[in-house]
């Protein structure tokens, strides 16, 4: 039997663009038949709705309280809740999964972590990271840039990109060997279409879904039927081209496209 899972959703509680709370998100999931669900709400790097003058411990606090609310209504009507964060770093994001809030409420530095860092020190707690939509591109973002170094796989398939964007990563992906994973950016609740990955086995925990990326397991993509490939031509303006980030977290032109 698969068990099939969200991997990237927000609430109103810890991300400032959240529309929907952490219950009516678990409700909405387990209408839809997914086993359990990762909150991962923007991180203080990203558009949290944490205000960051408050003291640390007091942020963390409430970072958690979306995922806390859903985990309640999950235990209440049957659905897994696990949690994730969406940390962005200079418009490239990262969905790290692993860490509990007592190290987060410990680590106050992990706010500013580079790439590097928070790579190394996210598997030094025993957790992963996946580079989010690698080739969105957006109205508030300068450039494509891509993380390769710095993360155990990448989001291939997000609800939120253009298509284009998702078939670009599917041949990134492919090419340097990546664990590929997919979710639906969920913000709003019903009314958005319904990523995610189908597993084989339940998760009992987040450690379960963190030694499937370590372990470069490969998932099963829960996405709609030809979404990795390109509905029209391509084109490839100045934006979309993609920077490469080498291992000193320097950019420079990633010398191809991924569009053939
Ligand atoms: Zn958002
Ligand atoms: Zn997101």
């Amino acid at each position: 039997m698969p068990f099939l899972y969200e991997t990237h959703m927000h609430t109103c509680q810890g991300s400032a663009c959240g529309k929907a709370t952490g219950r009516e998100q678990a409700r909405v999931y387990k209408e839809a038949g997914y086993t359990g669900i990762i909150i991962t709400d923007h991180f203080f790097g990203g558009n949290t709705a944490v205000n960051r003058e408050l003291p640390w411990e007091e942020r963390i606090d409430l970072f958690w309280k979306g995922y806390e609310e859903a985990k309640e209504e999950g235990d209440r009507i049957g659905l897994d809740v696990f949690f994730g964060l969406e940390q962005n770093i200079h418009y490239d994001e990262y969905l790290i999964y692993g860490l509990t809030k007592e190290y987060m409420k410990a680590h106050p530095e992990m706010e500013h972590w580079n790439r590097r860092q928070q790579l190394e020190e996210v598997h030094r707690a025993c957790g992963c990271v996946i580079q989010a939509h690698p080739f969105r591109m957006r109205n508030y973002m300068d450039r494509i840039r891509l993380g390769l170094h710095f993360c155990d796989g990448i989001e291939v398939a997000n609800a939120g990109n253009e298509q284009m964007d998702d078939a670009r990563a599917w041949r990134y992906g492919r090419e340097k060997g990546l664990v590929m994973t997919a979710g639906s950016d969920n913000h709003c609740g019903g009314n958005w279409p319904l990523y995610g990955v189908v597993l084989e086995k339940r998760l009992t925990s987040i450690a379960d879904y963190v030694n499937i990326i370590m372990g470069k397991h490969s998932v099963q993509l829960h996405i709609p039927e030809g979404r990795l490939e390109f509905a029209e031509p391509p084109v490839i303006d100045e934006r979309h081209k993609a920077l490469m980030l080498d291992e000193s977290e320097q950019e420079a032109p990633a010398e191809k496209e991924w569009i053939d």
